[in-house]
């Protein structure tokens, strides 16, 4: 089988969170299986690009609007992901650094679509399954089907993934002559709201949907940022694929970010050198707990609760455990987080910022991950966390509550909590000194997430087993 993955972001090239790392790893363990996985991107202005070799596979120009747009299509030319990855370029358009915020993002990635669907229309063959992720590919599914211009590709059956629903990538009715024409009274497929929302239109117009954890996909009925109505009347074509890890990149016995590495058998001294390290860079103490935090600093990840709860639980824990924050995001949060660090030198320290190699030493080096998620589709930084012998600390929500057991119920391994409040989460802190204490007790339920197995192999295989019942 052929699949051709669309996607705004793809690791080590562009990444932002999540969508990045799994369309880096997918089509690599769909090649293993043995079918041919590609990858169509845009293009950024990031060191990959440079550090690289490729070459021009096509040409091509389109209409957005009122505006002739040439683009390239270029092609790494060393294998250098494991698949074949393609880079689509629109000078004028596609040139920034920035994967998201930039004043036109819809028009970049609205002509992003277009030129991929151009391209695609060029091919002599077609792909199998045309996978499209998130809302900046969401119209593809539409205008395969419906722009007259795409018509040869009108029966490759389309999935798309739903990493995020909560971004959906509206825009007025007024951008609708960016988009090539198709019969006028079929606008309802692209409507949600009274605007074009590409996400509703590839909810709509996909021959398959699915969301990166069940968990997310039963919440999603209930609570999508308004598209519940669209969830629930579509449910029959939706289904929920859990997220693996990529172990060729994840992998404490093998990754060359991390200071030392360890595996089943050393984990305690493993962990403990690279706690060290990271303490040291951080002023902090390595003989308390370390609680970490990883991610976008808003408040789908309940970031701006962590001021105000690592405050309260270095006071009730009696200063015995330590914190650390790797995140970017809303300026206030950022603001608070940067401000109560005069208060707490030596028991809490932050980067603001994103820094890939920084995130592989803070899963390797400490005790604790928070995640005081209000929103999580799948989340991928407990699966690393555990894999590193790491015990998460979540917010029973999404693919959290399908991946973390709590370590007091039957076969758990993590500490879960209810609501996004800081009352909870300090409460989960102190559990997790308690914790501490009992070195022994920690110690097995480390080995036992070591063992879990989230690897890509089964989740790679059901959408294989996906793509099959649609052809
Ligand atoms: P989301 O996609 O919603 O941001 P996920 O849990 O699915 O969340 O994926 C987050 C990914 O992004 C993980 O690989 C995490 O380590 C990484 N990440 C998030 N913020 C940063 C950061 N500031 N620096 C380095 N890596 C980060």
């Amino acid at each position: 089988m052929e699949i051709i993955h669309i996607s705004a972001e793809c690791y080590p090239v562009a990444k932002v969170g999540g969508l990045g790392d799994v369309v880096g790893a997918l089509p690599k363990y769909q090649q293993e299986k043995g079918h041919i996985a590609k990858v169509l991107m845009p293009f950024y202005k990031r060191p990959f690009m440079a550090e690289n070799e490729f070459e021009l596979v096509h040409e091509g120009g389109m209409w957005i609007g009122n505006d002739w747009r040439h683009f390239d299509v270029i092609k790494e030319k060393n294998n250098k992901l494991g698949f074949d990855l393609y880079i689509l370029e629109i000078p004028g358009l596609l040139h920034q650094e920035n994967v998201y915020g930039e004043w036109n993002d819809s028009e970049r990635f609205t002509a992003f679509q277009i030129a991929a669907l151009d391209w695609l229309n060029s091919w002599q063959h077609k792909p199998d399954i045309i996978h499209c992720h998130d809302h900046q590919t969401g119209l593809i599914p539409f205008m395969m089907t419906q722009c007259f211009k795409y018509a040869s590709l009108k029966n490759i059956p389309s999935v798309f993934t739903i990493h995020n629903a909560q971004y959906q990538g509206q825009m007025g009715w007024d951008k609708m002559y960016w988009l090539p024409s198709f019969d006028n009274w079929k606008t309802g497929m692209i409507d949600w709201n009274h605007h074009i929302n590409p996400m509703a239109s590839a909810i709509k117009n996909a021959w398959h949907v699915t969301t990166v954890s069940p968990g997310y996909l039963q919440e999603l009925m209930g609570s999508a940022n308004g598209l519940e109505p669209l969830f629930r009347q579509e449910a029959g074509k939706c289904s929920g694929i859990l997220n693996g890890i990529d172990t060729a990149v994840w992998n404490p016995s093998t990754d060359d970010m991390i200071t030392a590495h360890y595996n089943l058998k050393n984990f305690v001294s493993g962990k403990r050198k690279n706690k060290q390290t990271l303490c040291d860079i951080f002023h902090l103490d390595a003989q308390k707990p370390l609680f970490s935090f990883i991610g976008r600093l808003v408040d789908d990840k309940g970031a701006d609760l962590l001021p105000e709860a690592i405050l309260r639980a270095i006071n009730e824990t009696n200063h015995h455990a330590s914190f650390l924050v790797l995140g970017s995001g809303r300026g206030e949060i950022e603001g608070a987080l940067e401000q109560i660090k005069p208060h707490l030198a030596g028991e809490y320290n932050s980067f603001i910022g994103y820094n890939e190699r920084l995130s592989h030493l803070i899963y390797a080096g400490s005790d604790f991950l928070l995640m005081p998620s209000r929103v999580e589709p799948c989340g991928l930084n407990q699966l690393y966390s555990l894999k590193y012998g790491t015990m998460p600390i979540v917010r029973g929500v999404g693919g959290l509550r399908d991946t973390v057991i709590d370590f007091g119920d039957p076969g758990g391994y993590g500490i879960r909590f209810v609501q996004p409040s800081i009352e909870d989460i300090c409460h989960s802190i102190n559990r997790g000194v308690a914790l501490y204490q009992d070195v022994k007790k920690l110690n097995d339920l480390r080995r036992q997430m070591m063992k879990l197995d989230f690897s890509w192999d089964t989740s790679a295989q059901q959408y294989i087993d996906l793509y099959k019942t649609l052809k």
